[in-house]
């Protein structure tokens, strides 16, 4: 795992990227580097990573249960990161809006504008807004990473 490409579609091997945030042995910097590294929990199913970098005051409202089954049932397939707005970084918050693509009894995606915020120096998740899926044409690159145009890949018409 450690040399592979990350999951969250860095291009970088997992050890240089969101690895160390997994392991507890770095903190995220920024918010767009914990929206990576929990992308990447959730591809590793580290449940507990998911847990302790959502904010204190709402993690309790988090079944770990559910949470397990979610993420035992969903193969993430792919992470779009479309924009980081890091204008209110100094008061402690940064937003992030992705759209992650996974497969759970068929493709699906979920298309999110994610708040952070910054409680003793770290980084947590508090919420997301979801949005509409996004659209992609026929002859855009498909998200999936694979080179392909979308109407050859994940847009096929079957
Ligand atoms: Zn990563
Ligand atoms: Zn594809």
């Amino acid at each position: 795992m450690k040399n592979q490409p990350c999951c969250c579609g860095s291009h970088k091997p997992f050890k240089a990227c969101c690895g160390p945030f997994l392991s507890g042995e770095l903190k995220p910097e920024l918010p767009e580097q914990l929206m990576r590294s929990r992308f990447s929990a959730f591809c590793t199913k580290n449940v507990e990573y998911l847990l302790n970098s959502h904010h204190p005051q709402s993690q309790g409202q988090h079944d770990r249960q559910a949470l397990k089954n979610t993420v035992q049932n969903t193969e993430w397939v792919a992470l779009k990161i479309i924009k980081a707005d890091n204008s209110q970084l100094d008061n402690g918050i940064g937003y992030v809006e992705f759209a992650a693509f996974y497969n759970s009894n068929g493709p699906g995606q979920l298309h999110e504008n994610s708040r952070f915020i910054k409680e003793d120096g770290e980084w947590y998740y508090a919420e997301g807004i979801l949005l509409e899926p996004l659209k992609f044409t026929r002859n855009e690159p498909c998200w999936c990473g694979s080179n392909k145009k979308y109407k050859k890949c994940h847009g096929r018409s079957s």
